[in-house]
Formats: C-alpha cells, sequence, structure tokens
C-alpha cells in the first residue's frame, strides 16, 4: 500500500521548502495543502504571535470512521541552520543533502510519513479513529511552539511523537532541563590608567566557572556551561560577563541540586572579590534560571507504550523503549497530560550538514504507524 515514490516526492518537496524556526509559514501551507484533500478540518492557533515567528502551529482534525477515544500525532515544522536552500539527494536508497546544509529529515521526514499514513487509510478506506495531527513551530529554539499550542484544541489524552532515529523503539524517558543565565557585573576602569579602580568581570567569572563540576554528574544528570560572552579591549579592565549553561536530569531533585551548586559557585566567587574590593557591592551576579521543560516518565505498561508495542508485533518486529537525553515537544505534552511516546523515522546526525534519512526506514516508520492507527480504529489499546 506505501507508495514510495509519492513518499519520497512529498519528503523532498518539504526539505526544499525552507522552514528555519519563526519562518515556517511556507511549508506550513504545503502541508495545509495535502490535509485539506485528505479531509482533515485544520486549525492555525496564536502561537506565531507569542514565538514572534510567521506561522502558528497547526492542528489537523481528522474524525476517522470508529467511534473510539482520540490519538494525538504529532511533528515539528522547523528546522535548524544551516537550513536554507537545501537541495536534497536521494542515493542508494539514502537521502542527503549536497554538503552544505542540513537535510531537514529533522523532522520532515516525520511529516512525510505521518501524510503518507494517512494517504493510504483515505485512499483505502481503512477504518480509523478519531485523529489530533499537530504540527508545531520553534521545536529548535527551546519547544516554543508547544509551549504556545492552544491545548484547548486536543483532547486525546495520549499519542506519538515522531522525533527520533530508532525505528525500533519508543521513548518512553527523557529528563527536565534548567537554562541558566548568569551576568557578572564588576567595574570599568581603564587598565593601564587606574587599575585600582576596576573590578574584573572576567576573573569573576572564571573563578566561579573553574570550580564547577560539568558533564556527566550522575547516570541521570548532566550539566554545561556553553556560552561565555564579555569584555571589550585588553586596555579595559571588563564589567560585564554573559554566561549560559544548562543542567539536565531523569531526577528532579538532583536537577534543583545542581542547578543551585552552580549559582552558589557565582555568588561565592563574587562575594570573595567583593570582600577582597572592600566589601563594595560589585561584583554581583544576575542569576536566571528557566525551567526549560519537565522530565517524561512513561511507564512500560502505560497504553501508549503497549500500542506501539503490539503494532511492532504484529509486524514481527522487536520494539524497546528507549532513554533520551534530549528535550523534544513530547515533554511539553508530557506535562500538559497527553502521554507522547516519540517514535523514530530512520533520521541520523540530525543537527549537521552530515543529516540523513534512509528511504526503507522511512517506509518502516509508515508501516509501523499504519499498524497502530490500525490497532487505535479498533479501540485496542494492546
Ligand atoms: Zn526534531
Amino acid at each position: 500500500m506505501i507508495n514510495r515514490e509519492r513518499l519520497t516526492n512529498t519528503f523532498m518537496d518539504l526539505v526544499k521548502i525552507d522552514s528555519v524556526s519563526k519562518e515556517e509559514a511556507q511549508v506550513s501551507e504545503m502541508i495545509e495543502e495535502i490535509l485539506d484533500t485528505l479531509g482533515a478540518d485544520i486549525v492555525i492557533d496564536n502561537a506565531g504571535e507569542k514565538t514572534g515567528g510567521n506561522a502558528g502551529n497547526l492542528i489537523a482534525r481528522i474524525k476517522g470512521n470508529m467511534d473510539v477515544a482520540p490519538l494525538m500525532l504529532n511533528a515539528h515544522m522547523d528546522t535548524v541552520e544551516p537550513g536554507r536552500g537545501i537541495r536534497p539527494v536521494l542515493e542508494e536508497g539514502v537521502f542527503m543533502s549536497q554538503g552544505d546544509t542540513i537535510l531537514g529529515a529533522d523532522d520532515k521526514s516525520a511529516i512525510a510519513i505521518i501524510l503518507e499514513a494517512l494517504t493510504i487509510i483515505k485512499e483505502n478506506k481503512l477504518p480509523c479513529g478519531p485523529l489530533e495531527v499537530v504540527f508545531t513551530v520553534c521545536e529548535e529554539i527551546g519547544l516554543k511552539g508547544a509551549k504556545h499550542l492552544d491545548f484547548n484544541l486536543i483532547t486525546a489524552d495520549y499519542g506519538f511523537a515522531l522525533d527520533a532515529t530508532d525505528t525500533r523503539g519508543v521513548v518512553t524517558r527523557a529528563p527536565s532541563a534548567n537554562r541558566l543565565e548568569f551576568l557578572v557585573h564588576g567595574k570599568e576602569a581603564h587598565a593601564g590608567a587606574a587599575p585600582e579602580k576596576g573590578i574584573n568581570a572576567i576573573q569573576v567569572a572564571s573563578r566561579a566557572i573553574a570550580d564547577l563540576e560539568l558533564g556527566r554528574i550522575d547516570e541521570e544528570t548532566t550539566c554545561n556551561i556553553g556560552v561565555i560572552q564579555g569584555g571589550l579591549a585588553t586596555n579595559i579592565i571588563p564589567n560585564l560577563v554573559k554566561i549560559k549553561g544548562e543542567v539536565r536530569s531523569h531526577n528532579t531533585e538532583q536537577l534543583e541540586k545542581v542547578t543551585q551548586n552552580i549559582v552558589d559557585a557565582f555568588e561565592r566567587a563574587a562575594a570573595e572579590k567583593g570582600n577582597k574590593s572592600g566589601g563594595s557591592d560589585l561584583p554581583s551576579i544576575d542569576a536566571h534560571v528557566e525551567y526549560d521543560f519537565t522530565r517524561t516518565h512513561i511507564a512500560e505498561d502505560h497504553p501508549v507504550v503497549a500500542l506501539a508495542a503490539q503494532a511492532a508485533r504484529n509486524l514481527g518486529r522487536e520494539m524497546t523503549c528507549k532513554t533520551t537525553g534530549g528535550g523534544a515537544d513530547a515533554n511539553v505534552f508530557f506535562q500538559q497530560g497527553i502521554v507522547t511516546g516519540v517514535l523514530g523515522t530512520g533520521m541520523q546526525n540530525m543537527h549537521t550538514i552530515n543529516e540523513t534519512v534512509r528511504l526503507d526506514d522511512m517506509v518502516e516508520a509508515v508501516e509501523l504507524l499504519l499498524e497502530i492507527l490500525k490497532l487505535h480504529a479498533k479501540g485496542n489499546r494492546s
């Protein structure tokens, strides 16, 4: 039933349309055209206004012909850079870019897979339960589309996102994350003429960072300082340094503890320097901690896992539960009470110019999704 040529063309057409985060309007239009032909009821929410982008999330409702609880499907429409002017090629069954851009299989392989499955259902008048298909914007810049999604439009209490690599896995565990930003304020002075008047913000920041434990903290927890910016010239004592970092953990207490340790290290470094500079209120620290996304833990006996596992078994395949270190829209859905397993599309080396996806893997993902939708239509979750 799967039309490999149509799947190839849909995928190629999708990746040829630029859709870097905040610029998803054009790709959204193409998806809407296809969904229209499938008789979907389409709403674009107002997330675009909130993210500052040119498009909102696209929510398509398919009534189906079976009276069962609705199922949500999700993929994101935006890509990272370099994602403009992508010219995809298909060589020996593998899609890739020309080597100067990403491919955009993250997450357009998922969009093509979902559209192919829905088209097959329509073409063959297959039994189908009610579906709520959510194509989000701005996933790559902090899950912003999902965070601003109008959840009143969604009634499903479980579903699947397609936004992972392994077509034989379902991601059931993802960490919580905090984003951290520190501004270290010092005091500007001429480094040669009046160094006594200055307080070096770079030195305070360095001391704080040098004391930190970074990388893998324990089995469930990682942390990183990823950005440092500051200073203007060698003859100016710098008065401002900006530092950005993150902490991720599958354990919420540990997330808070590691986050607090980092904040403390900055405060301590500033206080020590402050004492040496005669108790002035400089250097000082502005610490911003933003709760980025919350952890996802889906029990292995949850109906959504059972549904994916049964579908795989029906196809003679294994399905394993997976843990990821990354955040995805699924984390936001989970937080909103929509238990969302993440399925793979075959995409590899995402966020690099070496990104690829095999057509065979995409076909495998369509087969799995069709089987899931078939079981769902039967009201048979496991
Ligand atoms: Zn993605």
